[in-house]
């Protein structure tokens, strides 16, 4: 790792840093999924494995979780494919017992039946989310590489919605998907969803076969998904894109909107949240990651701490302080809100505290932290 220092002021490193405790920790609860599709971060196999946290040692980890103290961590349940457990009920159940709130990842099977949706609702489960990366059987079974998944994407979103239960839809953006998101946002126009998650390709996992766009697209991405948001009945948001931040920061200061008024945005809401800051992941062997796109273990589960893993392991502690960025991030006025993919930075670079390449921003030498502006 490289660090540089920020010119004295130029970022005030209490706003948008989330020292005392991540707002969403991610358990991957197995790798086993029966999809296995081409870009799946994480390599998944057919089979669970004897290495996965057991029922007991997940419950263990919702203690944990709430050691952080209210408001408690959101936590998302992930895989593979979390179906593959069948004590899924029972593990949302226990975090509910324990005032944490869940979201479950699973993948599209004809697993999610009405009766186990229904035990998922009522075991309070708050929302869940799927993924559509095509407009079309042809576009989204040909780039995930498994044939039926889109009829059984959208028969999995209606059953979702029928047993009540929020849904958010996941599209990857790639250069070959690009082209085809304005067709999924209208397909999603009809599927009653709640958000709308669009995360910029990292190539990392299976995923290190496909291409990220460039730098110059996804501005322009941004400035699409700005004009979107206005007319979209859902909500937007963009994953492993942080600098799609400092793009809506400028249209909205450009419609005359203070610096108080842009934080209670959606956008505004989000400001800071990045790897190892206000996101943590578990894998499913227990190691402490700081997201899933940045696998480099910094514990484990079964022999350490979450909360102290998260608040003062090295590398978590450098990925909180945009001071310590090197480049660009780390002399960009909006570093402290942005600080780009350090996922993206590591894989590229090898050094997650490197500049984001997917963000073609060139700060001025004399840039002040958009935070300390006068207002
Ligand atoms: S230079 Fe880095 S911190 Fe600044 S907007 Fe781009 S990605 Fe974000």
């Amino acid at each position: 790792m490289t660090t540089m220092p920020l010119p004295l002021g130029s970022v005030r490193p209490t706003r948008y840093v989330f020292d005392r405790a991540p707002m969403l920790v991610y358990w991957e609860m197995t790798r086993a999924c029966p999809l296995a599709c081409r870009h799946c971060r994480a390599e998944a196999v057919a089979q669970r494995s004897d290495r996965e946290l057991t029922t007991a040692e997940g419950e263990r980890l919702f203690d944990q979780i709430a050691a952080f103290g209210r408001p408690y961590p959101h936590v998302v349940l992930t895989g593979g494919d979390p179906l593959r457990r069948d004590d899924l009920v029972t593990l949302v159940r226990a975090a509910t017992a324990r005032g944490v709130g869940t979201s479950v990842s699973p993948s599209a099977t004809d697993d999610l039946t009405p009766e186990l949706l229904a035990e998922l609702k009522a075991s309070a489960v708050q929302s869940m989310s799927l993924s559509l990366d095509g407009s079309t059987a042809a576009l989204h079974d040909g780039f995930r590489g498994v044939p039926g998944t889109f009829a059984s994407t959208q028969r999995a979103a209606r059953a979702i919605r029928a047993a009540g239960i929020p849904l958010q839809v996941n599209t990857l953006v790639t250069d070959e998907t690009a082209d085809d998101l304005p067709a999924i946002h209208g397909l999603l126009r009809g599927l009653d969803i709640m958000r709308w998650s669009l995360f910029f390709l990292i190539g990392v996992g299976r995923g290190a076969v496909l291409g990220e766009v460039s730098p110059v697209r996804s501005e322009r991405l941004f400035r699409w998904l700005l004009d979107l948001e206005g007319t979209s009945p859902f909500p937007i948001k963009t994953t492993e894109a942080m600098h799609y931040r400092r793009v809506a920061i400028a249209r909205m200061e450009r419609a005359g909107m203070d610096r108080d008024a842009i934080e209670k945005t959606p956008v505004g809401r989000g400001f800071g949240v990045r790897d190892g800051n206000g996101i943590v992941f578990v894998a499913h062997d227990g190691a402490i990651h700081p997201s899933g796109f940045l696998p480099i273990p910094c514990g484990d589960v079964r022999s350490a701490s979450l909360v102290d893993v998260y608040r003062a392991h090295p590398l978590f502690v450098a990925l909180r302080d945009a001071r310590s960025f090197a480049g660009k991030c780390g002399r960009c006025p909006y570093a402290a809100i942005c600080g780009g993919s350090r996922a993206r930075a590591f894989a590229r670079t090898g050094d997650a505290l490197a500049s984001d390449p997917l963000c073609p921003y060139v700060p001025p030498a004399d840039a002040v932290a958009w935070e300390s502006r006068p207002s």
